[in-house]
């Protein structure tokens, strides 16, 4: 007690001698009386199932870079330096339109490839990627790629191959590319994301939406691929139950031909926020 009095005084006594300098006093400004107002969690989609999702605390995580073919990405990101620097790269599982930016940017920013563990394991052997690049993970686990950014593997209905041109003979092939997956992106600030990956409807969607209890769902609803968007609809309203979603993989290939339109159409009164994303245009939570 006695202490925290001799405080009390000595913190006044200062206080009166730089009352007496010949110091201005501090201006009370808005910056010292307002409480700091958070950045918002910046969402960006680029087409298909690569977005950019800028943190808080200004981490860049890339999800399923596929930009210099994809038709959905906006002139202005078709190049790869055009994303800025990369904290994080994800890639759900080895097809095309999921994989094939991603060795590049992993070389370009040096930032290891965060995929299925089996995916990366073949990458390696190709000589794709160095180990170093290309490190291993699988369903179930959660790894914090950097700082205030922890990702979870899950299930995703899917497949995955890895196709590979053979520069010694010239010819493609075709390699095994692991178990495709699905990721829970939490943020420092607790806000939590589901990118679904490549997927079909399954039950433990349930446990994912009870467990991870995510703040947006990512859900593909092209179709012929994945979920179409009824299949979607019913995924969010009746086992996600996420806050909001933005639909992704539409629109890049002919024969998903499942739309925004019929996605909003099929969530019909839900509460859960429905948010149509335009490719190149970020979205804040
Ligand atoms: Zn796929």
């Amino acid at each position: 007690m006695r202490s925290t009095l001799s405080a009390l005084l000595l913190g006044a006594t200062l206080a009166g001698l730089a009352g007496c300098t010949a110091l201005p006093p501090a201006p009370a400004t808005a910056a010292t009386t307002a409480p700091a107002v958070a950045r918002p969690v910046e969402v960006l989609w680029l087409g298909q199932s690569c977005f950019r999702i800028t943190t808080p605390d200004g981490r860049v995580i890339v999800t399923d870079p596929w930009l210099q073919q994809n038709p959905k990405t906006p002139p202005a990101y078709k190049k790869l330096e055009a994303l800025g620097k990369v904290d994080v790269l994800l890639v759900t599982h080895g097809h095309a339109d999921h994989f094939a930016d991603a060795p590049a940017l992993a070389r370009l920013h040096h930032v290891p490839l965060r995929a299925p563990g089996d995916l990366n394991a073949a990458v390696v052997a190709l000589g794709i990627l160095p180990a170093a690049l290309a490190p291993r993970f699988n369903k179930g686990g959660t790894i914090e790629p950097a700082p205030g950014v922890k990702v979870t593997a899950v299930r995703a209905e899917h497949s995955s191959v890895l196709n590979f041109a053979n520069p010694i003979t010239g010819k493609d092939e075709i390699h095994f590319g692991g178990e495709p997956l699905g990721y829970i992106i939490e943020l420092a600030n607790g806000f939590r994301i589901y990118h679904a990956g490549d997927t079909a409807v399954f039950g433990d969607m349930r446990w994912i939406g009870e467990r991870y209890k995510p703040d947006l769902a990512l859900v593909p609803i092209g179709g012929n691929f994945t979920m179409d968007p009824q299949d979607a609809a019913h995924a969010v309203k009746e086992l996600l139950k996420p806050r909001a979603v933005i639909p992704m993989h539409y629109g890049s290939n002919p024969l998903a031909k499942g739309t925004a339109a019929a996605f909003v159409q099929a969530m019909g009164t839900s509460t859960i926020r429905v948010i149509v994303a335009e490719p190149g245009v970020p979205v804040s939570f």
